[in-house]
């Protein structure tokens, strides 16, 4: 027998199982699984998040980035045409000239501080808008001239950014030659522009703090510049290595730390090669990263809580797992007790799935039952095979009043059949040991014990109260129930009961003479005979020491029973052989009928005694009627 484990105390307290040191070390190998999952997958879409701000970045600095391009296109020319159309001016109507510039002026400086100044084939100032200088104007301006005398077509010249010797501010010449007809240099007219007014659209978009936008010419030279809180800071610096070169395409993108002030920035560029010129826009990579700085809290919120959740649930699961392992192992141990405490009385135990109605055997119940099989079917036809036939409706009405929780416990008893073919009394007792949720039955535990020993005492006790010892035929009180229940149904069916009641004679000399033995033998050698000698449905009885009663449950009138008292009277007068001896008897006989000679058991028994009484008074050897006028005379 393996050893019983003890069952395991029950935890002070619920929350104490999920403080024991085999949850959290479980917890802790959860947790080191799940954890880099989570945070991997944040990672994931963090960087994601960034990708994300770059091309964003990227695709708005672009879309700036030409706008930006049409609106200095669109300023360039507006200049440009300005030029043009003074020019023709100048060389038509200079006595109109003044007031023409002054119309365009105040035409263009709504959007733009404007000089307009004229010089004459020598380089000499001719004409400005603008009070001429203390400090003498002609030297930046002498920039511009002489980029013309270089070139023979009509085209504007940009010139770079230089201090205007008037406001002290940086201005960018544009300028155009004035021909004559055959195409020699007769002066220059230019019109100077603020930089900022190249980029003052920069306050118009909101690119971020640190966001750059630049006018640059494609020699490096900035032309303008804007960045939050500082305008024109650059202006006049040549910047080096730029990606937008005279081959390079028309847009395109880079990201490098900006020249003149260092921030890192994601730039777009795109040029306007009519002027020699580029826009570049620029967003500083930590303000393009800013943008999803919020979804990146929430994302790292989310990943905090879902490892908060994780871990609460994988510790309440693991703490449940734990409780379960442990009322498992406490079950397992009760278990091996109560199988031990009902093997140990020698019984079988049964064990079975009610559900399927398997029931699994011991070893010691296959022995009761006289089978090989270790698992039987309590439901269906399996059990028609096995147990008797008058056992079954019994057996089963128990099982199913105990399953639906009619009784407290299924007992019944019932004969199974043994290999020899024999009938064998088992006692089988069992209780429903686990229910599911809804209180359904799921599982049966019993016993079966073999109380043959038992059956066959009960059956003698049963026995003994109805049976002679001595003759073996049914005693007094078997007689009175067969006699009750043959006036039951005699009155029911109209038909009559005959008794006939007799008493050896002169017995007691037998006993006398030869000893009791040799009577005891006698009466059982009358039983013998005189049973033999009646029908199957008639009862002999022995009531008393040499007192026997005969009963006719079915008889048509006095005749009948006079006919069967007179037969027996024969029988008795037949000799009766004891070893040498033989022994000579006869009988004194009363009949008494139901309904004639009364109404109950005891009045006809009464009734036949006294009959009896009567042919014993008139000597013996005959048979009497219950009424004396009816005696019957002696053979
Ligand atoms: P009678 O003709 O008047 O019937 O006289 P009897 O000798 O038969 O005596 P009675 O019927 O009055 O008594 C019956 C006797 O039978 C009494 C007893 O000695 C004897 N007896 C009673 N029971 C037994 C028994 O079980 N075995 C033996 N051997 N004798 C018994
Ligand atoms: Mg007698």
């Amino acid at each position: 027998m393996p050893p019983i484990p003890a069952a395991t105390p029950p935890s002070r307290t619920r929350l104490g199982n999920f403080f024991r040191p085999r949850v959290l070390r479980d917890l802790a190998i959860y947790l080191a699984f799940m954890l880099p999952i989570v945070w991997g997958l944040v990672a994931v879409e963090q960087s994601r998040f960034s990708d994300l701000a770059r091309a964003g970045s990227k695709r708005d600095m672009r879309n700036y980035a030409r706008v930006f391009t049409e609106e200095v296109r669109a300023t360039v020319g507006t200049i440009d045409l300005s030029l043009v159309q003074l020019r023709s001016t100048w060389q038509r109507d200079r006595a109109h000239f003044p007031q023409a510039v002054g119309d365009h002026v105040r035409y263009l400086r709504t959007r733009l501080p404007i000089l307009v100044t004229v010089f004459d084939a020598k380089g000499r100032v001719v004409y400005s808008n603008a009070a001429p200088s203390k400090d003498g104007h002609d030297m930046p301006e002498a920039t511009s001239y002489q980029a013309h005398l270089d070139i023979r077509d009509d085209r504007m010249v940009i010139g770079g950014p230089t201090i205007c010797p008037l406001t002290h501010a940086w201005v960018i010449p544009f300028s155009r030659s004035i021909r004559d007809a055959q195409g020699r240099l007769q002066g220059v007219i230019m019109a100077t522009v603020a930089p900022e007014y190249f980029v003052r659209f920069y306050e118009d978009v909101d690119l971020g703090p640190q966001a750059s936008v630049s006018l640059i010419r494609t020699d490096g030279t900035v032309l303008a510049r804007s960045t939050r809180g500082s305008i024109n800071q650059g202006v006049g610096q040549v910047l080096k290595d730029n990606p937008h070169s005279d081959h390079s395409p028309v847009t395109g993108s880079f990201r490098r730390a900006g020249q003149l002030d260092g921030i890192e920035r994601l730039y777009t560029w795109h040029k306007l090669p009519e002027y020699g010129m580029v826009v570049t826009v620029g967003e500083a990579v930590l303000d393009a990263e800013a943008r999803f700085v919020q979804q990146r809290a929430v994302l790292t919120w989310v990943g905090t809580a879902v490892s908060l959740v994780l871990a609460l649930l994988g510790w309440a699961a693991l703490g449940a797992t734990d409780r379960r392992r442990r009322a498992l192992k406490a079950l397992a141990a009760a278990e091996a007790r109560w199988k031990l405490a009902l093997t140990a009385t020698g019984d079988g135990v049964w064990d079975c799935d009610v559900v399927t109605g398997l029931a699994t055997l011991s070893a010691r119940a296959q022995k009761i039952l006289d089978t090989e099989r270790s698992v039987i079917s309590w439901y269906g036809s399996a059990l028609d095979a096995m147990v008797h036939p008058d056992d079954l409706p019994q057996l089963r009405a128990q099982l199913r009043s105990h399953l639906a929780g009619k009784t407290p416990d299924f007992a019944a008893e019932f004969r199974v059949r043994m290999r020899n073919g024999d009938w064998s009394w088992i006692d089988a007792r069992g209780t429903v040991s686990e229910r599911d949720e809804l209180g359904m039955p799921m599982r049966m535990v019993g016993t079966f014990s073999n109380i043959d020993a038992r059956k066959h005492e009960e059956a003698r006790m049963r026995r003994m109260a109805h049976e002679d010892a001595l003759t073996g035929l049914p005693n007094r009180v078997l007689l009175g129930d067969r006699l009750r229940q043959a006036i039951r149904s005699a009155s029911r069916d109209g038909h009559k009961v005959a008794l006939i009641y007799f008493d050896l004679d002169k017995f007691k000399p037998v006993n006398d003479t030869h000893g009791h033995a040799v009577g005891d033998r006698l009466l059982q050698m009358v039983a013998r005979r005189l049973r033999a000698g009646l029908r199957e449905a008639d009862t002999l009885a022995r009531i008393g020491g040499d007192e026997f009663v005969v009963l006719l449950p079915r008889c048509d009138n006095l005749l009948d029973a006079s006919t069967v008292a007179e037969n027996i009277l024969y029988q008795l007068n037949q000799p009766f052989e004891e070893g040498e001896l033989v022994l000579q008897i006869s009988g004194s006989l009363g009949i008494a009928l139901f309904p004639d000679d009364g109404m109950d058991a005891e009045a006809l028994l009464r009734a036949a005694d006294l009959a009896m009484y009567d042919a014993k008074s008139h000597g013996r050897n005959r048979v009497a009627a219950s009424q004396p006028t009816d005696a019957l005379p002696a053979r």
